[in-house]
């Protein structure tokens, strides 16, 4: 599960702003060079005091950095600055959440990432996590032939204080939202569970984050969420009774409905499982390295019809019946 609204992606550059502060901030935030981004960030924000999009830049560079004061006060001056803007208020208030559960944590380092946890919430489970997370940065990392190099923040909460942060649905198991945020049942080993649980979270959450930078946040959400369960079926299966059952009936969700993202809250199920149909078509059909072409698209602004075409020489309408005809022969 990823959170869409929170990821910050920078505003469009003016072709008058583009050798400006703020505009190498903002490149050098979306290709994840990130300490260069904050030196810039900050040399924007002091130049133009005034430009609220710089001080929001400034505070996910913090925010990322696990600087939470720091964060706040930049998104507070953003906020001051234009205080009609909803996104930045929502930003302060999911920090304001965040904040009292991750004071004084701890740090257990396997680069790249940067593992926090409350050292009296979490016990000797964390260890056990150091091997897992070494084995999802090569193995996930290896279908995408992508392997970061910037810090990637990873958060453990006990379970019950991740009920409080995720917000969103009971039926997230895991977070991506710039952060990688994990609950972790105490007491038990963290590989306990049917079929390692941990692990399959793990891989789905550290997936949206490597799709997040390959199409530079510009992977609509079934696509997105499509990768991230196909890799996760790596490690358990997954459970497609409903989706199986709707699309047995003849009435799997028209192509072009999913490009327009609307979703009510009762459909999600459906758009996910559709979403890992056909990412597991295009993968067999194609190859892993022609989703991360049509990821790198993405990210450079093709919507995602043209992205098809232009990656699988195909009309997605063609793609679409060749994907329903595919579907009948599983
Ligand atoms: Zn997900």
């Amino acid at each position: 599960m990823t959170v869409y609204f929170i990821i910050l992606l920078p505003s469009a550059i003016s072709w008058a702003e583009e050798a400006s502060p703020y505009a190498r901030a903002a490149a050098a935030y979306q290709d994840r060079r990130l300490d260069e981004a904050l030196s810039y960030a900050e040399e924007a924000v002091r130049e133009e005091p005034g430009h609220v999009e710089a001080h929001l830049l400034l505070g996910q560079l913090y925010y990322l950095r696990q600087d939470l004061e720091k964060a706040r006060e930049s998104w507070e001056q953003a906020l001051k600055l234009a205080p009609s803007r909803r996104d930045v208020r929502e930003r302060l208030e999911k920090l304001q959440k965040e904040a009292p559960l991750e004071r004084g944590l701890s740090r257990n380092d396997t680069a790249p990432f940067v593992v926090r946890f409350a050292q009296d919430q979490i016990g000797p489970e964390r260890e056990d996590l150091r091997p897992i997370l070494q084995e999802t940065y090569r193995q996930v990392g290896q279908s995408f032939q992508y392997f970061p190099d910037y810090p990637i923040t990873v958060i453990l909460y006990p379970a019950s204080s991740f009920e409080q942060v995720k917000g969103i649905s009971h039926r997230v198991a895991g977070l991506y939202d710039g952060k990688i945020r994990l609950p972790i049942q105490s007491g038990g080993p963290v590989q306990s569970g049917p079929g390692d649980a941990l692990k399959a979270i793990l891989w789905h959450e550290y997936t949206h984050a490597l799709v997040h930078d390959l199409a530079k946040g510009r992977c609509p959400v079934w696509l997105n969420e499509g990768i991230a369960t196909l890799q996760e079926a790596r490690v358990r299966p997954i459970d497609l009774r409903l989706a199986r059952g709707i699309l047995d009936k003849g009435k799997p969700i028209p192509w072009e409905q999913l490009w327009k993202e609307e979703y009510d809250q009762g459909d999600l199920e459906l758009h996910y499982a559709q979403g890992y149909l056909i990412t597991q078509y295009l993968v067999k059909r194609f190859s892993w390295p022609d989703l991360v072409g049509l990821l790198k698209l993405l990210g450079q602004g093709y919507p995602i019809v043209d992205a098809l075409r232009a990656q699988y020489k195909e009309a997605p309408v063609a793609l679409e019946k060749e994907w329903l005809s595919w579907l009948n022969r599983q």
